[in-house]
């Protein structure tokens, strides 16, 4: 057994070595004061950035009255957050957890109790697309996931047919007689930041509407704001059935939230479902602040803007190291760069220079930054970036 820091956790992550103490806005410092610009944001997680005063306080006021009450009773917090969210979206109903894998299940639950509650018990499979990543409960990495998150967890969950991303002709060859669902990410976040077409997002309603299955899609990573709009799938103009949400949610809070239309929702009845934790007056706290500044006028017209911003500045690096670089993708501020070798070597490099960012599937740099940053901050990547290239090649 090794020894040494970090000895006595559980060795499932690859750490770098640096130690992170304290986070203020788009940066994060270390216990000696190192000052590192954070384009990882805690993987797509910390939409407002660090100590955000707005979340700050509705969290130290929450701390004061109510932390849990479990779920037998009505808390204010929850019932606005509810109703705010389906406001803004296509659901009517939401249900509160605390991780983006439980948002999954709950979601990958709800689609067997429709069918069920319909008369259908033997619609039970869902349709997957390769590459996807969906958590690392066990049905979850049944659902999606690399062949390390899977391996030696066999016998997986049965019921997922992945097929190939974007290949609405591979979608409607997979449909059965047992299909109850289609998931998909709206953009695949782990799998590479690889962006479902609308034409294949609104193939995909089509399908599940002559077919009559239901759309779920897993905006866990590209919802809350990171493409420009409160959820990736508005952009295409398509109405999914379920939506799994969570990372930007709560801003670093354990909060997470399937949302879902009446007609899917039936199936869910007292008792069908649960979390001892979920909707927990803290999580609604943040919650409800993330939404004041999410919803307020102009946030995701900023988001696209430094979105446009970032992605012309990262193509005008990819066309002066053509031979380290290939091409920038994704939408918003979820982009993804992908490198021509091993892209691991590069994330050293930028974090030694100052900047965090996050590997992804087929060497690709996730550069997914506080929604919040401005130009200033997407020039000081640059910078870094430019260095960092130039010094690997
Ligand atoms: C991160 C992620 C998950 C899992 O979320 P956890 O909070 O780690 O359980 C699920 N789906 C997608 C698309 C994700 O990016």
């Amino acid at each position: 057994m090794q020894k040494g820091l970090g000895s006595a956790v559980l060795p499932v992550y690859r750490r770098s070595d640096i130690t992170i103490a304290r986070g203020e806005g788009v940066y994060l410092f270390s216990p000696e004061g190192k000052r590192y610009l954070d384009f990882a944001a805690g993987i797509a997680v910390n939409a407002l950035g660090h100590s955000h005063p707005h979340l700050v306080a509705a969290l130290k006021n929450q701390a004061d009255q109510l932390w849990h009450c479990s779920n037998m009773y009505h808390v204010t917090g929850l019932n606005r957050m509810a109703e705010r969210l389906v406001a803004a979206t296509f659901a009517d109903k939401v249900f509160f957890c605390n991780s983006g894998g439980e948002a999954v299940e709950c979601g990958l639950k709800m689609l067997r109790k429709y069918h069920d509650a319909n008369g259908n018990p033997d619609r039970y499979r869902v349709i997957t697309m390769q590459g996807g990543f969906h958590g690392r409960t066990l049905a979850c990495i049944s659902a999606g996931g690399n062949d390390i998150a899977r391996k030696g967890y066999e016998p997986l969950m049965d019921g997922f047919d992945p097929v190939e991303f974007n290949n609405l002709v591979a979608v409607e060859a997979a449909i059965g007689p047992q299909t109850a669902a289609i998931l998909v990410e709206p953009i695949q976040g782990e799998g590479g930041v690889n962006v479902a077409t609308h034409e294949f997002l609104q193939g995909l309603r089509s399908l599940a509407d002559r077919y009559g299955l239901l759309l779920f899609m897993d905006e866990v990573q590209c919802g809350m704001g990171r493409t420009g709009a409160l959820f990736a799938h508005e952009q295409a103009g398509v109405k999914p059935d379920i939506v799994s949400s969570a990372k930007g949610i709560g801003n670093g809070f354990p909060l997470a939230a399937c949302l879902a239309t009446d007609a899917a929702a039936s199936g869910m009845t007292p008792g069908s479902h649960g979390s001892t934790y979920g909707s927990n007056p803290l999580a609604m706290a943040v919650g409800n602040a993330v939404l004041d500044v999410m919803l307020a006028p102009e946030f995701f017209e900023h988001v696209s803007q430094m979105g446009a911003y970032l992605k012309t500045g990262l193509e005008a690096v990819v066309r002066r190291f053509p031979k380290a670089l290939q091409e920038v993708r994704g939408t918003g501020l979820m982009l993804g760069l992908k490198t021509h070798r091993s892209h691991y070597e590069l994330v050293d490099r930028l974090r030694s220079g100052g900047l965090l960012t996050a590997p992804a599937e087929n060497n690709v740099i996730r550069i997914v930054p506080p929604l919040i940053i401005g130009p200033a901050h997407v020039d000081e990547a640059l910078e870094i970036l430019n260095t960092a290239v130039e010094g690997w090649l």
